[in-house]
């Protein structure tokens, strides 16, 4: 971080500025120019807020020259982090699909999907059993008996599960659960980023908030890590643009930004990406060719009856066309 002073900025306030950086143990590093007077700050910048500097009188400007996420920076942890869900590995090469329905129906339902995308090459299932709905009228989820039928299904195919966590009162019916999903909405809920980072290591799947920006999605990956769950995929699920044609709008680039700065897995969800059954084939295999670790896949046995998304579920026919488009791109692009 560099902090320009203001040329007019008295003796007394650069001290005072110095003895202050000093009591948060920063080392600063004057230099005096005849225009203008910066300050180098050398130590454990993270937790410095640039805004309080700024206010300061005396000071011109503050500048990072370093991101404020540290765990999740790649700079401290150049290797690709692979995170392993119950042996299913994602990252550093290891490419999953998820699979499921926007939510649990039924056990039969859940059993009969899981068998389905099993069949086409998915690696783990998704549902929900807690499910944030806008309207509070829409079916919320089935809760524990989701969950359980979850777990059922899991028997029956050895499919690992993902889940969405809405509440961290609920934390210990997750503890069979292989991987928690953090949604978009709860992107910055950062009370359960930290309840869930210290209560357990398992995967957490952080999905980017509608309107987050790509450092705010770091920085929760963050919260849960610095918390001391280290197992943290990233989920890019489009975000709220001014364009209104698709559910959302999806910012692909950013699997190659996020895996320039961080370590972490990036995990693609083309389905709440686009809101449309028919763009998700075509949207997945976009996000397989430009290096996304994973894909996050809504399958449903009868979209039209679906209870939750059903309009961007892809049927499993259509899901085993994509899955078979997915192993010859990797085939042919990674050699996969
Ligand atoms: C979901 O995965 O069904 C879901 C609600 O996703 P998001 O949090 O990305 O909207
Ligand atoms: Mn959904």
């Amino acid at each position: 971080m560099i902090i320009i002073l203001k040329k007019e900025a008295a003796e007394s306030q650069v001290n005072g500025l110095i003895s202050l950086l000093e009591s948060k143990n920063i080392q600063p590093h004057v230099s005096r120019g005849s225009l203008q007077t910066i300050v180098g700050c050398v130590g454990d910048v993270s937790r410095l807020d640039p805004g309080i500097l700024e206010a300061l009188d005396g000071v011109e400007s503050v500048q990072r020259i370093q991101e404020p996420f540290k765990a999740a920076n790649r700079k401290f942890h150049p290797e690709d982090t692979v995170v392993d869900c119950s042996g299913v590995k994602v990252g550093g090469g290891s490419f999953s699909v998820i699979a499921g329905p926007c939510s649990v129906e039924s056990e039969e339902q859940i059993v009969a999907i899981a068998k389905s995308v099993k069949a086409s090459g998915a690696t783990m299932l998704r549902g929900g059993a807690f499910k944030p709905r806008t309207s509070p009228y829409a079916f919320q989820g089935l809760g524990k008996a989701g969950l359980d039928m979850l777990l059922t299904a899991r028997r029956e195919t050895g499919l690992p599960i993902v889940t969405e966590l809405m509440d961290f009162k609920d934390i210990e019916l997750f503890n069979d659960v292989d991987v928690i999903q953090i949604g978009a909405r709860n992107m910055q809920n950062f009370n359960l980023l930290k309840e869930v980072g210290s209560y357990t290591k398992k995967p957490i799947l952080l999905k980017r908030g509608m309107s987050a920006t790509i450092q705010e999605l770091l920085m929760s990956a963050e919260y849960v890590m610095a918390s001391g769950n280290e197992n943290v995929m990233l989920c890019e699920r489009g975000i709220r643009t001014f364009e209104t044609a698709l559910r959302n709008t999806l910012d692909l680039g950013v699997v190659t930004l996020l895996h320039r700065l961080s370590h972490l897995p990036v995990v693609v969800d083309p389905s709440h990406a686009t809101g449309h059954a028919w763009m998700v084939d075509s949207v997945a295999v976009a996000a397989t060719a430009i290096g996304a670790d994973g894909l996050i896949i809504e399958v449903h046995n009868d979209p039209p009856h679906a209870k939750c998304d059903g309009a961007q579920s892809q049927t499993p026919d259509m899901f085993a066309g994509t899955m078979r488009k997915i192993a010859a791109l990797r085939k042919s692009l990674f050699n996969a």
